[in-house]
């Protein structure tokens, strides 16, 4: 969590694309992704996003003089494995993070070695940045959840649990796809009228969850939790994270197990891991409301207090097939963060995810939940922008919406920006639904 040459803002690169001032991926990010040439067969390979530039770990790894150690640890990553780096120690990664830095860095030595290593992003494929194995979605946004709540119980809308336990559910590693991805509109069962059998097709109430993405880094062995304090060393990054979810499967099929079928057809992610050493000048202390219960001791720490949060802004765009025809951009739906809306840090999540022995391996996703600002236009999901489908959204071509319809795309944004540090951004994440099979 510490500050280093790295995060300086005086930094600049020799790619000049990324000294632009909104760029998402200026010198002081390095995010990992897995790309290849488009329209190639090449196998995956690592590499780290740079303006408008993916650096080859594999190339720069031939190419470029790197120590020793340096070396050792670019190995896997040219061979396009993220998930050793992911899981070895923090040391390295920082090591690592400076290496790659200094190469490019104005002035570097190694510039004209690794000029050739550079494929402009618009030339590349891009895949799921790393290995992902399993999947566990939390809830921890407390304004989405009393939103939620407030739909099915006016009265009550957190449920007693909430404040003392994340809540979260296993979903599936097989469905997650990365930026880009289009996917069928499900079909399933949902409720019928009372008294009548189900009815079953195309989920006609399909949404988006505005979430992060957790990636785990170091594992922990079965049977062994980890403390608060170590938990921020098991977190390798962060991406951006939609959890489609089919809202009237999922109000039939929910009880008493959770989501199921209405959330396992498709989870998108955006292609680049922002590390927790990149995130490091945008740290927050955790604290509760007045009058909120403090975590159970297993769950608190004076670092996590301090620093356990992490300000990201985020954003959600929508592109209609008729805006796309019409050669019409994507129009913003809302914003928000995780400022005051996350009500656990990711340390928390994965020291209660460990709590009973559970054994986390790298390349294990944990999403956030759904991550809405306090005010109604700041809604991380239709469900809530809509009123659960009561009130639709006009859009500025004269569409209107209640859920999403076939051609859609929805698209994640989210950045990070603070006082005295350089701006960073996490790239798109985008979907499309494609009409039901
Ligand atoms: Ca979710």
């Amino acid at each position: 969590m510490t500050l280093d040459a790295t995060h300086d803002t005086a930094l600049r690169s020799w790619v000049e694309s990324a000294n632009l001032a909104d760029s998402d991926f200026p010198i002081q990010n390095l995010p990992y992704g897995r790309f290849r040439r488009a329209s190639s067969n090449e196998a995956w390979r690592i590499g780290v996003a740079i303006g408008g530039h993916i650096l080859d770990l594999n190339l720069a790894a031939e190419k470029g003089s790197w120590p020793q150690k340096i070396a050792a640890l670019l190995a896997p990553l040219a061979e396009g494995r993220l998930n050793p780096l992911m899981g070895g120690p923090v040391a390295d990664r920082q090591a690592l993070r400076e290496a790659l830095s200094q190469a490019l860095a104005e002035g570097s030595a190694q510039q004209s070695a690794l000029q050739p290593c550079l494929l402009p992003m618009a030339d590349a494929e891009l895949s799921v940045p790393c290995e992902i194995g399993d999947y566990t979605d939390f809830y921890t946004g407390i304004h989405h959840a009393t939103a939620v709540g407030k739909l099915f119980r006016p009265d009550n809308p957190l449920l007693p649990n909430y404040k003392w336990v994340p809540i979260g559910y296993h979903g599936r590693g097989s469905s997650i796809g990365v930026s880009g991805q289009s996917f069928p509109r499900p079909l399933g069962q949902t409720a019928g009228e009372a008294g009548k059998p189900p009815n079953f097709g195309p989920s006609q109430r399909l949404d988006y969850e505005l979430e992060l993405g957790f990636l785990v880094g170091q594992a922990n062995a079965l049977g062994e939790r980890l403390s608060m304090d170590e938990a921020e060393d098991h977190l390798f990054g962060v991406t951006l994270l939609n959890d489609w979810s089919a809202r009237d499967l999922q109000a039939w099929e929910y009880v008493p197990l959770g989501p199921f079928l209405a959330k396992n057809f498709a989870t998108t992610v955006s292609p680049w891991v922002v590390t927790m050493e990149a995130l490091a000048p945008f740290r927050s202390p955790f604290k509760r409301a007045e009058g909120d219960p403090q975590p159970l001791p297993y769950l608190d720490s004076k670092t996590n207090r301090e620093r356990g949060g992490v300000d990201i802004e985020l954003e959600v765009w929508l592109q209609t097939k008729k805006m796309r025809d019409a050669g019409q951009d994507a129009v913003r739906l809302s914003r928000s963060g995780t400022a005051g809306a996350a009500y656990w840090t990711p340390a928390q999540l994965l020291a209660h995810h460990t709590v009973n022995g559970c054994n986390l391996q790298p390349g294990d996703l944990l999403g956030s939940g759904t991550l809405s600002g306090p005010e109604p236009d700041q809604a991380g999901s239709l469900l809530e922008l809509t009123q659960g489908g009561k009130q639709a959204i006009t859009l500025p071509n004269g569409e209107t919406r209640k859920f999403l319809e076939d051609g859609d795309t929805l698209i994640l944004r989210g950045h990070c920006q603070r006082e005295g540090a350089r701006r960073i951004g996490f790239g798109d994440c985008a979907g499309t639904v494609l009409a039901a099979r």
